[in-house]
């Protein structure tokens, strides 16, 4: 694939400036269709963040700091609209550094400006109270933002992800640092650029690719960074959290799941079927809300298998700019993770799998979507985190052996429900652990507007719609005595 790069991908943005790291060093970015190096990266480590961390607190200080919830909320609003402008090109540079389907790049690049949208709209909506208390005092509370704030971003939606953390972020007012994933950073730098062009001031918004073992624990250990925004693996999470606690700085988690969606006898099957599938392969399987676990109630537990298993045999692998519905995985590290999850499924039945396009490259990191079927609620592929295109049927039979399997694993991200059942709908709304619950639906279209995280080890806090305003600001009580 041709590279479409309109701006050096080897440097940093701090302070409004594009430079190279203090280091010079500079990482492979890898195409994941071909196997092939596309550009050499920033490895930016602990003085480039130090450096971004003064940027961001120079912007607090000067023209960033004094702008009016207002101008801060035009400023994203043109954002989007230019990101509106470059969707094909934002989306041409995430399949070439994600491997996803340019369809699947596209919705995320429209995504990003929506998010941009949004939390523009927003930025001067956000009000505090006023609160009845003693005599003689009028109390009230005021909304303001954490100061310099910490955006540690994974590889698998960076747009997507970009967009409602730094988007809530710089509409409460905060200065960004920006981490993103050294697999996949180049739409965080055409992002960067194109919201200079908008006109956000200098630090309002720093950039610092690199290694996250390096740029990633600088940032998250940094003493004058005052929020981390992280998602990724549960692992470098606890990290993450570790180091900030460190500093006493509050930190949002997002950390992936196990997503369940329980399909009961009396479901329409017609309109879940391309859910139960889609919510499991999209962007490969490595979405952090992939629906991994498919429960089935035994009156449809073969008509669920037959038609999954068809629909899977329709599902083809391959680079890309072919657009095919499966790109590849991130990286033949991933790969290797989701063969050896693969491997560990040797016991298990295989209902489907999909087929990798002829002409495919070798060297991409290529799997195939595999579905098992009757998979025990404790085994290993029904509890861990795949991170790839493998989903597990599991029947059952009441509606509490469901509930009771969909709470089972150490994740809660989201659930879906399909039954006609409205005062069923009711109770499992309210028994599921989870941050989503869905009822005849998966994911409800995105939704830039609904707060999103999730419980137990999917972590803590919520990024999108209003509620990721509230995580991006503290509030402050002002108690006035007048007598
Ligand atoms: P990761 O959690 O290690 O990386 C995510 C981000 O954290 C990247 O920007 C990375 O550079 C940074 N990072 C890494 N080490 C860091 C550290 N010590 N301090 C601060 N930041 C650090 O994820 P990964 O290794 O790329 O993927 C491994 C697994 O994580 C996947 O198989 C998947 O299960 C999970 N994952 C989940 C999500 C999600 O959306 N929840 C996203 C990516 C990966």
């Amino acid at each position: 694939m041709s590279c479409p790069l309109w701006f050096d991908p080897s440097l940093c943005l701090i302070g409004g400036s594009w430079i190279a790291p203090a280091s010079q060093k500079t990482l492979p970015l890898i195409n994941p269709s071909e196997g092939s190096e596309i550009c050499r990266i920033a490895a930016g480590d602990a003085q480039d963040v130090d450096a971004a961390v003064i940027a961001a607190q120079t912007a607090l200080s000067g023209e960033w700091g004094c702008m009016t919830a207002l101008e801060r909320g035009r400023i994203l609003t043109r954002l989007g609209q230019l990101v509106t402008a470059r969707v094909d090109e934002l989306a041409a540079l995430e399949a070439m550094d994600v491997g996803k389907p340019l369809t699947q790049a596209r919705a995320d690049a429209v995504a990003l400006a929506r998010y941009c949208e949004f939390y523009g709209g927003a930025a001067d909506k956000v009000m505090g109270e006023t609160i009845p208390y003693l005599d003689g005092y009028t109390v009230y509370t005021l909304r303001e933002p954490h100061g310099v704030t910490g955006h540690i971003v994974p590889w698998n939606y960076p747009m997507q992800i970009i967009g409602r953390s730094v988007g809530a972020a710089l509409a409460m007012g905060n200065a960004c640092v920006l981490k993103p994933a050294e697999e996949a950073c180049l739409t965080a730098l055409a992002f960067a650029h194109l919201a200079q062009e908008a006109g956000l001031p200098a630090g309002a918004l720093n950039v610092i690719p690199g290694l996250g073992a390096e740029a990633g624990a600088a940032l998250s250990g940094h003493p004058d960074v005052h929020h981390i925004s992280f998602t990724g693996s549960v692992a470098t999470g606890a990290l993450v959290q570790q180091a900030a606690g460190r500093n006493v700085v509050p930190v949002t988690l997002e950390l992936g799941g196990k997503s369940p969606q329980l399909v009961f006898d009396d479901a329409d099957l017609d309109a879940a079927l391309p859910f139960l599938v889609n919510a499991g392969i999209q962007n490969a399987g490595q979405t952090c809300s992939a629906s991994s676990r498919i429960l089935v109630q035994r009156g449809v537990y073969d008509q669920v298998r037959q038609r999954m298993a068809a629909a899977y045999a329709d599902l083809t692998v391959g680079p890309a700019q072919e657009d095919l519905g499966v790109g590849p995985l991130i990286s033949a590290r991933q790969k290797d993770i989701v063969e050896g999850f693969l491997a560990k499924g040797a016991d298990l039945s295989v209902a489907g799998q999909g087929q990798i396009a002829d002409g495919t490259p070798p060297e991409g990191a290529y799997v195939l979507p595999t579905l098992f079927a009757d998979v025990p609620p404790d085994h290993v592929l029904a509890k861990d985190e795949i991170f790839g295109p493998v989903q597990v049927l599991i029947p059952f039979d009441t509606e509490e052996e469901a509930v009771r399997i969909a709470n089972g694993t150490d994740y809660g991200l989201v659930a879906s429900v399909w039954t006609r059942d409205g005062a069923r709908q009711m109770r499992l709304a309210k028994q599921l652990h989870s941050g989503q619950v869905f009822i005849n639906n998966y994911g409800a279209g995105g939704g830039v507007e609904l707060p999103f995280g999730g419980v137990g080890k999917s972590g803590h806090g919520r990024e999108k719609g209003f509620e990721a305003l509230y995580g991006f600001s503290q509030l402050k009580t002002v108690a006035a005595f007048h007598g």
